[in-house]
């Protein structure tokens, strides 16, 4: 079995390929200046050895916050659930 590697963005279960950093909708949520700095500070193979640099970590943090306060745009509920029980 292979390891599942999932999306980083808090609480998204999308499995992505381990050398990204989360599926397509979350990764362009981020600010182009993280995910540069994500991609400077990505080590190829850093998934295989589980030891991704200092640099990588900080970014991750900073992309982990980002996404902590990040409020999404909200879109009107379907009105089905409303639906009478009639
Ligand atoms: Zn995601």
């Amino acid at each position: 079995m292979s390891e599942a590697h999932n999306c980083h963005w808090l609480g998204c279960q999308r499995h992505v390929p381990p050398k990204l950093w989360g599926c397509a909708p979350h990764w362009f949520t981020l600010p182009k200046d993280i995910r540069d700095r994500i991609w400077a500070a990505y080590v190829p193979g850093q998934e295989l050895t589980k030891a991704p640099s200092d640099a990588y970590l900080a970014v991750a943090r900073e992309a982990h916050e980002f996404a902590r306060s990040h409020v999404p745009a909200k879109r009107p509920s379907p009105a089905s659930h409303q639906a009478p029980l009639f």
